[in-house]
This record gives C-alpha cells, structure tokens and sequence, in this order.
C-alpha cells in the first residue's frame, strides 16, 4: 500500500521512494491493446501543510503495448513526471485517514487511468499495416545525387 503516515509527516516532510505492485495498483483494465504486468515505481516528496497534505514528485509505470495501428508490440512508461497532490484535513473534501495514515493509492489510481493511452502507438508517425507498401522517395534521392557527382566531375575538368 502506498500510504502516508501523517504523525511521520508533523517534524518535518519525508521521502517515499518505491515501487508499487499491480495487484495493489488494481487499474481494472478492460484493454486488449495495453497490459499492465510490472509496478509502479513512485518518487514523491510529502509533506504537511496547515490543514493539508502535500504530495509532489513522479510516477512511472511501464506498459506492454499493441500498436493500434501495426499491432506491432512495444513497451511503454506512462510518466507523471510533475504530480502533484493536494488532500485537505478539513472541510467538506477531506480526506480520509485511517489510524493516522492517508492511502495515496486511490489517488495515483485515478490519475494514471486519466492519462492512460487510449489508442497506443509504436512511433507517433507510425503509417500503419500499409506502409510497407508505400512509395519511397529513394529513385528521387538517387537522382539527385547524380546531378552531384556530374558537376564534381566537371569543376575537375
Ligand atoms: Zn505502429
């Protein structure tokens, strides 16, 4: 569980460095084109405000990927490299705490499945299944290169 103590958090903030499993992530995915089989590795600096609970670094978790358009597989991290999280103490949005700790993971859950990919690509230009057949502009490029070798040989002359 990726959880904050708040008494750990009264002196000074504290560092959570770590990763987390994805059965614990618990992403519920109904994808074919995304797997999700390795951790979540968290970087986050937490810290207590006021009335409030700061948390602020990065998230990564590598995806297993079937290119939408090529079907061709490639693996992925989806980073939040700036997260930032802002959980109040008080009022109506508080959050709650359980045995004075915080859970983060509902949080990270809802923010990786945000910015998770919906049509995932191997490369962004990627052409698809057709661009195997698709015109080169390598005659064009040959061409060209003659032009050169023919004026090279006449600045010799
Ligand atoms: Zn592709």
């Amino acid at each position: 569980m990726l959880k904050v103590n708040l008494r750990h958090l009264e002196e000074h903030g504290i560092r959570l460095k770590g990763e987390l499993p994805v059965a614990e992530l618990d992403l519920d995915l109904n994808d074919d084109l995304i797997r999700v089989e390795k951790p979540l590795r968290y970087n986050l600096s937490v810290e207590l405000l006021n009335d409030a609970v700061l948390v602020t670094g990065s998230l990564a978790l590598p995806l297993n990927c079937e290119c939408a358009r090529c079907l061709k597989k490639f693996s992925t991290d989806l980073k939040l490299a700036n997260w930032a999280l802002h959980l109040p103490l008080e009022g109506e949005d508080k959050v709650s705490v359980d045995n004075d700790c915080v859970d983060l993971t509902p949080f990270v859950r809802e923010d990786i499945l945000l910015d998770f990919p919906q049509h995932p690509l191997c490369k962004p230009e990627c052409a698809g299944l057709k661009s195997k057949t698709a015109r080169k502009p390598k005659a064009l490029e040959k061409q060209d290169l003659d032009v050169w070798a023919k004026l090279d040989k006449l600045k010799i002359k």
